[in-house]
């Protein structure tokens, strides 16, 4: 496996089509599942590492946010990367960024407005990675739910030859959501953290019972988020094409929330995707051991 600084050296190091993994680093087992799917589909698995100033709307977050790169490029290649793009800022960022990149529409609800800015500073590193990288594919979680809709959304509307690619959300053994921010919740914390994929989860069990209504699902999601320390901002179900607000499951669709557990603001949600067997709630997966975040921290 090869490290590599600049769009140049990675594009002369990548043999066949390649798979793209853009991460903002410190990595945990959401990740790697991107890696070893990339690998599943062959060509060369490039993991981006760069934590995007572009997208952050807090200084605070950006300041803070866990980097580790030694520890990332060991993880990445256990998990069989076969290159590691880590950039320093001057690579993505030479100048001042006039280009920006925006999606309309998708962006007006959830994330984005409590979020400002921050799917703009998104589409424009996604954009810039696809353009630097020219992968064939390229990798998303189903953790950043709408994030993976404003990137089809961006590839789509820009004929961008990418085929962008979603895959399940990774839960730590209680069900909690893998997330780099993770590490900042405290013992009480990271226990009141629990009830957020609780609650998305017991409206998984509503769905496959019947129920399709969007005020008793998120109503149901709220029921297991009483918890004074816990802060929601928002529960929403969303069409899988973001067009809408959905009143009633009639299509994929995903019920999302965002919470403020302490000063760490965690994002969840559960699929429900539409076949002709009807509706599959996608869960995600499980992890049997405590992740690969918490090695070295008792
Ligand atoms: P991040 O480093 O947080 O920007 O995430 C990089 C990629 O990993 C994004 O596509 C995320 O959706 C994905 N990801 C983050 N957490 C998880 C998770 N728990 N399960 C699956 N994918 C994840």
């Amino acid at each position: 496996m090869r490290t590599t600084r600049t769009f140049a050296e990675t594009r002369a190091a990548a043999a066949g089509p390649v798979g793209l993994v853009p991460t903002m680093g410190f990595l945990h087992e959401g990740h790697l599942s991107l890696i070893e799917s990339a690998g599943r589909d062959g060509g060369t698995v490039v993991m981006s590492l760069f934590v995007n100033p572009l997208q952050f709307d807090r200084d605070d977050d950006l300041a803070g946010y866990p980097r580790d790169l030694e520890r990332d490029v060991a993880l990445a290649k256990e998990a069989g990367a076969d290159i590691v793009f880590a950039p320093p800022v001057e690579e993505m960022y030479p100048g001042r960024q006039l280009a920006k990149v925006t999606v309309d529409i998708v962006t007006d609800r959830l994330e984005g407005p409590n979020r400002p800015g921050h799917f703009d500073g998104v589409a424009t590193v996604v954009a810039k990675l696809f353009a630097g990288i020219q992968p064939a594919r390229a990798y998303f979680g189903r953790k950043d739910a709408q994030q993976l809709v404003v990137v089809r959304r961006m590839a789509h509307d820009l004929s961008m030859p990418v085929d962008v690619i979603g895959r399940p959300i990774i839960r730590e053994e209680d069900g909690v959501a893998l997330s780099s921010r993770n590490v900042f919740l405290s013992g009480p914390e990271r226990a009141r953290a629990r009830c957020l994929s609780l609650g998305l989860l017991r409206a998984a069990d509503l769905v496959e019972a019947g129920e399709r209504d969007a005020g008793k699902l998120t109503a149901a999601v709220a029921a297991e988020i009483t918890d004074v320390g816990v802060e929601v901002e928002y529960i929403a179900l969303a069409g899988q094409d973001l067009a809408e607000p959905l009143d009633t499951l009639d299509r994929s669709a995903f019920l999302a929330l965002a919470a403020w557990v302490g000063g760490t603001r965690l994002i969840d949600n559960v699929h429900f995707d539409l076949s002709d067997d009807g509706f599959f709630a996608d869960r995600g997966t499980r992890l049997a051991t405590q992740s690969v975040l918490y090695a070295g921290s008792d």
